[in-house]
């Protein structure tokens, strides 16, 4: 029997390589690295190049969108003092769900989904109303998934570790960036008090 031609959008490497194995059984699979949120670029390089490495490795095709952060920046400038799950997470979901549609729909896939529900940092719900949604305006099927569930991120983290993938310590735009410097700086401080005492 034939396997739905499913567009899988790839924000990271160690995510990837566990959805891939997930889905590769039941979906003829193709990758789609899409993430003008990533910034510097030679993170957002760093980033693609372990994707890549991941799909050679799974034996898929990986497909590359354009990188443009100016235009991701300008997109999300409302939304700069949002938390992470915030509104300036919903309208990154939004930009790169809608990119992964039109790229599905312009090349004959059946269907698309997102890796990101694997994060517990990324709102399933969010992202399965929003590939919906995209999926109705260009005649698709929406795969929905909250990949974390069943202990898939812990699985997640184990595989990646193996393979000796690059796991990144923040989530991707500079927002992102600069809260997880703020977050170290006072775990290192506590740190620093405790000694003291
Ligand atoms: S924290 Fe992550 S999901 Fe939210 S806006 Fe930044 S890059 Fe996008």
């Amino acid at each position: 029997m034939t396997k739905p031609r499913l567009l899988v959008h790839v924000c990271c490497a160690p995510d990837a390589l566990y959805v891939f194995g997930l889905l590769a059984p039941d979906y003829d699979v193709t990758g789609f690295f899409s993430n003008s949120n990533i910034q510097p670029r030679e993170e957002y390089e760093l980033r693609l190049d372990e994707a890549r490495r991941v799909a050679r490795r799974a034996g898929l095709p990986l497909l590359e969108d354009d990188y443009d952060p100016d235009g991701w920046t300008a997109l999300t400038a409302g939304f700069k003092a949002e938390p992470e799950k915030g509104r300036r997470c919903d309208v990154c979901y939004a930009s790169r769900l809608s990119r992964t549609a039109v790229r599905a729909a312009r090349d004959g896939f059946d269907a698309f989904t997102t890796v990101m529900s694997l994060s517990p940092w990324k709102k399933a719900a969010v992202l399965n109303r929003m590939g919906r949604q995209f999926a109705a305006r260009h005649g698709l099927t929406y795969l929905e998934a909250d990949f974390k569930k069943k202990d898939g991120f812990k699985k997640s983290c184990e595989l990646s570790r193996a393979a000796g993938l690059y796991r990144q310590d923040y989530c991707g735009c500079v927002y992102s960036r600069e809260a997880a410097r703020e977050r170290e700086a006072a775990r290192l401080a506590r740190e620093r008090a405790r000694e003291g005492e």
